[in-house]
């Protein structure tokens, strides 16, 4: 779909000329965002290791305090005027693209050795500037599990006051949502016929409808509309979003284009702590190094893949894997790596009689030329079409009325899907493949049981890293179990009278697809990502051998050294993961902030002084 609006977009004179696309000020504010006269310093109090989802809020709130000198270092790109980042619709043009990562799993016989795509953005927001923008928390309880896996602080009181503080709810402000924060929560402003139909069809079922899946005082499972991180139909990343507006600040240089290949360490393996940060920039492929200053941290923010993969190249991870690849052990913690989790999917997808889709919607009737009247609808209202990425729908739902809580959640999608995977069907109507009417439910274990690792290849920091067993690995086979029941409660849902008037053909599985082997079947060839990968590098208990860090965030043995992204929670959580990321990075820059206070109060006071201004 996106492919259809890409060439308009950029030729396009009528909508170059609307104001959205006429610069403005954030543009400027992005062409600035390099730092002031600390350009040339050598040393920093805070070093952050890339410029994703959780190191753009870090940047924000660190530097936010003119006597912290911030260094942010990111691989990619300032990408925030980008068409394909800034329209929604335009997304697909992201994948296996140059803002992308593009990695994939090792094969495995339990997905009858097929591999699977993981994309991670790479560019100033990563990840946030790349997704698909639904503003998921998970659940209270969630959290409370967060506890139990030994991360003290991180229950659902303590970290609802981060989602408020972060959130600028189009909505307005409750207990659970707040509004002035520097992440843009609204509903999309478009809602496409089969869709209605979709929550017509749940709600002929008797299941609930849901208002808002992030109000803790109800329970999450249901079906409705989904919220997304976006203002006026734009993208909200957290480089817009946080980084944007720490513009022109003197104490943060911003360096993009800089690939980090290794945590520069000092001190043997019982006092160890960082000295610096190397890396290698693409404008001339030099190694340069910067240096913490006394007092200072780094903080890892490469996300679940790269973290682990950082600090293993560092010398920092499982002492036999580290030696099998030829790198020095400074610090052993068989946890890094280990526990990587995501929700893994598959579709259930139709053919439509109608020529609704909102495929249809963004292309001339009758022809692959784009509409022009939804360009314009989003360039000028920021309303229309072109503000979904298409699955902002959907609900979720206990497969076994036994289960604590919901373990399958349901996007629903107003388009047909052009593979059995939903990931290559993104990359295909990227590049620009023929589209046909239809709709699909995309089905995900969203408390997924299966646990992988990340591993290194070799000791080249530049190497992919290997990425093993993270589909259908646990031996209770839950995650297939709860993927099983999605596919029959999606061909419900789609056989009820409210889609009548729609339903074509299914497609995928496909009618000959019946039995629960052949369900199987179906599911170990086209398991796909759901692109929430977590818990790679985990917060846990003192006594929990596999926990990384502390729950302060602190890489356990390693002075100056702190974790803060997705890899640290502690457990993947219901619902998409860019939300309680930017929360993680809220509380850790708290936490932080309130170290150093409290470190600068000590240097100036007597202890006994010290103990009264810190009690
Ligand atoms: C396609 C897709 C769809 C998604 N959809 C949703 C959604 O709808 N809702 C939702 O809540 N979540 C979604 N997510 C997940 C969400 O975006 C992530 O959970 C979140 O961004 C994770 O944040 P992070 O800070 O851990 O990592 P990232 O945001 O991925 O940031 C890591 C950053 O580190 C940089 N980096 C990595 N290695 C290096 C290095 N060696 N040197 C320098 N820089 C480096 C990267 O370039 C990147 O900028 C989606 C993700 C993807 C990829």
């Amino acid at each position: 779909m996106g492919s259809l609006l890409l060439p308009f977009f950029c030729c396009s004179g009528l909508v170059m000329s609307t104001p959205r696309f006429s610069g403005g000020s954030q543009q400027r504010s992005a062409a600035r965002l390099r730092g002031g006269a600390l350009m040339a310093a050598k040393e920093f109090d805070y070093v952050i290791l890339g410029g994703g989802a959780a190191g753009c809020v870090l940047a924000n709130r660190l530097s936010a305090n003119p006597a912290n000198r911030v260094l942010l270092l990111e691989a990619g790109a300032d990408a925030t005027r980008d068409i394909r980042v800034r329209v929604p619709a335009v997304a697909v043009k992201l994948f296996k693209s140059d803002l992308d990562w593009d990695y994939e799993t090792e094969s495995t016989t339990a997905l009858n050795q097929h591999k699977v795509y993981l994309c991670r953005g790479k560019a100033l927001g990563g990840s946030s500037s790349t997704n698909v923008m639904l503003y998921h928390r998970g659940s209270a309880a969630d959290y409370e599990h967060w506890v139990e896996a030994g991360a003290q602080g991180w229950g659902p009181q303590d970290v609802l006051p981060y989602f408020r503080k972060s959130e600028d709810n189009q909505e307005g402000e409750s207990q659970y949502h707040g509004v002035g924060g520097h992440l843009a929560v609204q509903e999309v402003p478009y809602q496409n016929p089969l869709s209605r139909a979709f929550l017509d069809a749940t709600g002929q079922l008797g299941h609930d409808a849901k208002a808002d899946f992030n109000d803790w005082s109800t329970s999450q499972e249901g079906f409705g509309r989904y919220k997304v991180t976006q203002r006026r139909g734009e993208r909200c990343s957290t480089a817009t979003g946080f980084l944007a507006d720490a513009n022109g600040r003197e104490n943060l240089v911003v360096r993009t284009g800089a690939r980090i290949t290794r945590i520069a360490l000092e001190g043997g393996e019982d006092d160890l702590s960082v000295s610096g940060v190397e890396y290698i920039t693409n404008e001339d492929g030099e190694a340069r190094t910067v240096q913490l200053a006394l007092g200072g941290e780094a903080i890892v923010c490469a996300g679940a893949v790269q973290t682990p993969q950082l600090l293993m190249l560092s010398g920092i991870g499982p002492r036999e894997h580290l030696e099998s690849v030829g790198i020095t052990v400074r610090k052993d913690l068989p946890g890094v790596g280990e526990g990587l989790q995501d929700h893994p999917a598959v579709l259930v997808s139709y053919e439509c009689k109608k020529k609704v889709s909102v495929t249809d919607k963004l292309q001339l009737f009758g022809s692959s030329k784009p509409n022009p009247a939804a360009l314009l609808e989003w360039a000028v209202k920021g309303t229309g079409p072109a503000t979904t990425t298409a699955c902002d729908h959907g609900g979720f739902y206990r497969t076994d009325p036994t289960l604590p809580q919901s373990d399958l959640q349901v996007r629903f999608i107003a388009a047909r899907a052009l593979s059995s995977s939903g990931m290559k069907t993104l990359v295909q109507m990227g590049s620009g493949e023929g589209l046909k009417s239809g709709f699909t439910a995309q089905l995900l274990a969203c408390r997924p049981r299966s646990q992988g690792r990340v591993q290194l290849q070799s000791a080249d920091p530049l190497a992919k890293p290997l990425l093993q067993d993270l589909y259908l690995s646990e031996p209770s086979d839950a995650d297939m179990a709860t993927l099983k029941e999605g596919i029959k409660l999606a061909r419900k849902i789609c056989s009820t009278a409210a889609f009548d008037e729609y339903r074509g053909e299914e497609v995928y599985p496909g009618s000959a697809v019946r039995s629960d082997e052949q369900i199987e079947q179906y599911i170990r060839d086209s398991i796909h990502s759901a692109n929430a990968l977590t818990s790679s590098c985990r917060m846990g208990a003192a006594d929990d051998p596999m926990a990384v860090l502390d729950s302060e965030l602190r890489v356990r043995g390693v002075r100056s050294l702190r974790v803060v992204d997705a890899s640290a929670m502690p457990k993947i959580i219901g619902g998409q993961t860019c939300a309680p990321t930017v929360m993680l990075a809220e509380k850790a820059a708290d936490m932080m902030l309130q170290e150093r206070a409290r470190a600068s109060v000590s240097q100036a006071m007597p202890a006994q002084e010290v103990a009264q201004a810190t009690a």
